[in-house]
Parts: C-alpha cells; structure tokens; sequence
C-alpha cells in the first residue's frame, strides 16, 4: 500500500516556505535525509564535476513501491505527516514533501527505487519537471537517486554557483555533519574517483567524530542527563582540548535531535562554557548532541531546515553550559591523575623533607623572591640555617659548565653521573614527577615514567592565583594591604562616574578608594596580590575596564570582574624570566594538584604539554631499535 500523501492545502500552507535547492550541497542534504528517514543503515553518495553533473545517492532504505515512486514527486506529497498537529512535534528529517519535487523541477532526476518486500523496483525519470520515463526496473532493495545537470533549465542560478571548489566543500560538509549525527550508519562519498570518507556503519560517535575530525587527542565528554521544563533532555557528544589547532573538519558541529543545525544559542553556551579555557580568537570544536522531546523544538522555521528555535531556549542554554563546564571539570581530574600520582599524607611529610633539603641546596642562580609562589608552604630560601646537605641531583645536572668539565669525552655518562643508590641522594620529586629543571627561566621540565612534560610557570601559576582570588572574591574576603602612603589620583568624569557606580565592587576587589574633594580621589588600600605594581595605573586600568562594559549591570559585570581577577592574577603571578629554584618549582608543582582547576590559565593558554617517549624516539629515528 502507498505510504505517501499529499497534504492538504491547509496545512502544506503552515509549512516554512523558500528554496529548496540553493547548490548542490543543498540537494544532496535533502537526499541524504531521505535516505535516514527510509531507514537506511549504508548511504553512498558518488559526485561528479562538483555535483552539477551528477550526484547520486544510494541507500539500502525501505524502498518505494511503483506508486510512491511517482507520488513523491508531487508537491506536498510525504509518508512523514498527515495532518497539523504532527507538525508541533517532528520526529523525522524532512516533514514537507518538497524537496523531490523541487529538484525534479531544475535538474534530470532518476529515482530507482525498491521496496524491501517487493521482488523488482521501479524506474522514474523525471527532465526539469516533466515525466520522462517511468518502467519496472530490476534492482537491489532500497534507493538510488541520482541528479544530473543541475540548474540545466535555468542559467541564471547555474550562474551563480561557486567555484568546484567552495561547492565540493559544501557538500562535504553537509556528509560530515550528517555522519557525526548518525554513526550508526556507514557514510561513503565519493569526487569523481577520490574517495573523501568512508565511514564504517555502527560506529560509536567518538570513532566517528575522530574520523571526520582527523583528531586523535584527548576529548571532553559531554554526555549528560538532565530536564528542561518538565522534560527530559539528553546531552551526547565531545569536544576537543579548547587549544587543539584547528583543523578544516573540526568546527563545533550542532545536532539537535538527529538533524545538524545553526544555532548560536548553543554555540553561545558552549563558549560560555568554556570561559576561561578558550584563547582569545579560538572557536570551540567538537560535536553537541543534544535529544530533546520534538515538542519543545520548532523545526518548521527555516526553508532548508537549518535552523531551529526551542520553546525554552534560556533553560537549554543554562542547561548546556553547565553540561560544558563539568566537563572542563572532569578533564581536570582526569588531567590530574594523569600528571600527579596522588601524594598519599604520609608520603607529603616525605615530601616537605626532600624540599628542605633542596632548600639548603645552593642556588642554580639567584632565585626569584616571590611571596606568592608557596603561601601554603612559605619557606624561606634565605634564613635557613640547617646544615648543609648534599646538593640534589638535578642541580648537579642544570649546571652545564661544571657538566663539562666533569665529562670527558669516550666516558660513560654513568661514570659521572652515579646511581642514587651509589650516592644516596635524592632528587626532586612530586607527586610522581621528577623534577628535571627549568628551561628558558620559563618552563619546568618534569620526567614521570614514559612522559616528557613541560609546564609553563607564569601560566600555572596564573591560574592557580586566579583560582585563590576567585575564591577569595566569592567571599568578599580579598586580602587587601594598605598603602603606608595613601596615593592621590585626579580623574576625568568617566572615571569618577564609574567609581561611584561600582564603589562596593571595587572594595570587594580590596581596592579602597574615597572621594577627596573635587576631581580628587585617594587610594588608601589595594588588593594584597598587586600591591607591587603601581596604584594609580591600576586603577585606571580598572576603571577603564569597567567604563567599557558601562549600561550592562549584573552579569556583565560578573564578567568584567572576571576579567579584572584574570588580569590581576597575571600580573602577581611569577613571569617568564624569574629564575626559580627547586624549592620554588616544588612548590608550584604541588600547588598545581592542589588547586581545583590547573590545565590553563584564565587567558585559556594550556599550561602543561607532554611529549610521551615514543613520540620522541619518533623524532630521533629510534624507533625499531
Ligand atoms: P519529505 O522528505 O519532506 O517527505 P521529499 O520530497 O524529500 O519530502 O520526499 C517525498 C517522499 O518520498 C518521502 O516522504 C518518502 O516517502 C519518499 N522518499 C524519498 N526519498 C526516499 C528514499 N531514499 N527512500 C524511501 N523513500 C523515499
Ligand atoms: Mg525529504
């Protein structure tokens, strides 16, 4: 029995009107969604000459039956609804029945077609809407449909095409997106003779994505459950380490219930999401899934399907940013015990010993005085006065020069340098990580079984300040000093108009500022962590901050004070440049796991990168011995 109506006028008039068929992409969308809708589990899309020759697709779907076949080619003709209310509530890809009819009207359509139950198919041809040929046709079950000579009957919108190149990339792009939708079913296509994906059917999303995206670092889960409204809603999907080069597949793809969308609510809660991780000019990547009940998504607002609106679009939004920022979370955890073995209470005590012993070590160079670096643990390098101990290992081995000297050629490095056990000295160690040393005054060098890791101090410890000044915020407990000398300012009437608007935040800053007289202000204390640099810039500093979020209260300057934290936390936290020692590198290496989050700073820069010894054999050739 014929599984296609027609709609009536009625209803076929509440459908979202506009073209169909733009460019190829456009018509081998269209297809491809057909072909999930028939149930395909296999769909192998062939293009030649950028898909204005030909295009076909190919499924192993449920088939049509002779009628059908000629059916679908009416306008408004579709076995997906029947009557209005099914349209508050869509379930399939296409919904309007128009597609087919709107190809066949500028293009040479053949549709070879088989239904599963039935023993030969049936051959349409269709010349720029007028019937062809129509006849009994032995094929395999399921759909072939193939396009040639797209905009054939009308020059004008052939015209308009762009080069092989932005077409191809089109459609390319339309597969991609369909197949992360979808990797339970196999996708293959197809240029000319170049073969650009095949993706196995029954794949799970995180191969599939893998695949498409040419990605094989790590991945941030977003799988999640929650409710919007009353209903249930289904996170799935991942997305890649915020500072992954991008590549030309792996853009933040959106697919809400089935379908790949435009939506820049989500893309927006996925950036906010990922605040504080994203570098400035990084766009988020990866995939969202998101499964919601078709009732609360409006699908019929857009001609191509592109986008979609949802009937609670703030909740979603609240919803998916939560889903991202756990996941940042949990790549905190994992990251953590990736990089430190946990240092179980005894072992710390074990620790704080080994530290001291480095602390009576002689310094590699003058060490940087900072009295942030281990306000946990603050030890002093001067004023130390335990005996000297045998100075650690890897101090032995930072000083190159004495390296030199001690190593003469022909001789076994062993010679010089003697076993622990020879020795009985002990390097520098945390948490699993042997501290190596520092590299350009800017980066720690740490060894841990097969790793090579590499930190950059000014960005962890960025972090890590960021971290305690949120905290500290949150409590409206920011330590703050006093200035012996109050510092007198002179400000113009924006300044002035931004400091009495936001007076209470910018003591809860630890910034304490009061009126003078006149254009005047006095500056009688600043937040503790700054309290080097000088007032009066800062403060200017901070007020143009403020000034320029100016007419946006509440959330805005929520974010701006974000801002401010990240900025003060950069400029307290310990630079390129300052020579650490290893007291001070321990320090910041156990600060690190303590803190909550510690893989990149507030600017979003990643702060540890590892290199793993194959990848180093790799570069030396070692590999195979
Ligand atoms: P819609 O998808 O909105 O229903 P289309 O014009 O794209 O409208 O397709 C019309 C109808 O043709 C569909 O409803 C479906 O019944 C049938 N059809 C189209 N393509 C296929 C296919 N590949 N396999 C089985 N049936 C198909
Ligand atoms: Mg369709």
């Amino acid at each position: 029995m014929s599984r296609i109506r027609i709609l009536s006028e009625h209803l076929s008039n509440q459908i979202a009107a506009g073209e169909v068929v733009e460019r190829p992409a456009s018509v081998i969308k269209e297809l491809i969604e057909n072909s999930i809708d028939a149930g395909a589990s296999q769909v192998d899309i062939q293009i030649e000459g950028s898909g204005v020759r030909l295009m076909r697709v190919v499924d192993n779907g449920c088939g049509m039956i002779e009628d059908d076949v000629l059916l679908c080619l009416e306008r408004h003709a579709t076995s997906k609804i029947q009557e209005e209310s099914q349209l508050g509530a869509i379930a399939t890809l296409g919904f309007r029945g128009e597609a087919l009819p709107s190809i066949g009207s500028v293009a040479r359509m053949t549709i070879i077609s088989r239904d599963q139950e039935k023993d030969t198919g049936t051959l349409v041809e269709v010349r720029y809407g007028a019937l062809h040929a129509v006849h009994e046709e032995g094929c395999s079950r399921g759909t072939v449909m193939e396009v040639r000579n797209l905009f054939g009957n009308v020059p004008a919108r052939k015209k308009f095409l762009k080069s092989a190149r932005t077409e191809t990339y089109h459609i390319e792009e339309v597969v991609k997106n369909q197949a992360i939708a979808m990797p339970e079913i196999g996708f293959s296509l197809r240029f000319d003779e170049r073969t650009v994906l095949d993706c196995p059917a029954a794949s799970d999303l995180e191969s599939r994505l893998r695949y498409i995206f040419r990605y094989d670092g790590p991945l941030l889960s977003l799988e999640h459950s929650g409710a919007v409204a009353t209903d249930s809603v289904q996170v799935g999907g991942y997305l890649l380490l915020p500072e992954s080069t991008p590549t030309r597949s792996a853009r933040l793809r959106i697919i809400v219930n089935g379908r790949a969308v435009q939506d820049r609510m989500i893309r927006n809660a996925v950036t906010e999401g990922l605040h504080g991780f994203l570098m400035k000019g990084y766009q988020p990547a990866g995939a969202v899934l998101l499964s919601i009940s078709p009732e609360l998504v409006d699908v019929n607002v857009h001609p191509a399907k592109r986008e979609i609106r949802f009937r609670d679009h703030r909740e979603v939004y609240q919803f998916l940013k939560t889903v991202v920022k756990s996941a940042i979370q949990n790549h905190q955890e994992h990251a953590r015990a990736q990089l430190f073995t946990p240092v179980p209470k005894n072992a710390r005590e074990e620790q704080e010993v080994v530290r001291e012993n480095l602390i009576t070590a002689e310094p590699v160079a003058e060490p940087f005085q900072h009295h942030l670096v281990s306000p946990v643990n603050p030890v002093s390098v001067q004023g130390n006065n335990a005996v000297p101990r045998e100075q650690p290992k890897f101090v032995e081995k930072l000083t190159a020069t004495e390296r030199s000297e001690k190593v003469p050629e022909h001789i076994s490095p062993a010679a010089s340098f003697p076993s622990e056990e020879k020795t009985g000295k002990r390097e520098a160690e945390f948490g699993g990580l042997r501290l190596i040393g520092q590299l350009f005054s800017l980066y720690l060098l740490c060894e841990k079984d097969e790793q090579f890791i590499v930190i950059d101090q000014h960005a962890a410890h960025e972090r890590i300040l960021y971290g305690q000044m949120k905290q500290d915020y949150l409590k409206k407990d920011i330590p703050q000093q006093r200035l012996l000398f109050p510092v007198t300012v002179e400000l113009g009437p924006d300044h002035m108009e931004t400091i009495e608007r936001y007076h209470e935040d910018l003591q809860s800053l630890g910034l304490e500022i009061d009126h003078f007289g006149e254009t005047t202000w006095v500056i009688k204390s600043v937040p503790a962590v700054i309290s080097v640099l000088d007032p009066v810039a800062m403060l200017h500093d901070v007020l143009d901050m403020l000034y320029e979020s100016k007419g946006n209260p509440g959330q805005v300057i929520a974010g701006v004070i974000d801002d401010l934290l990240a900025s003060m936390a950069c400029k307290a936290a310990i630079k390129a440049g300052n020579v650490l020692n290893s007291e001070e590198m321990i320090g910041l290496l156990q600060q690190m796991e303590e803190s909550d989050v510690f893989s990149h700073c507030p600017h979003g820069r990643p702060v540890v990168k590892t290199f793993s010894q194959p990848e180093l054999e790799k570069w030396f050739h070692r590999h195979g011995g």
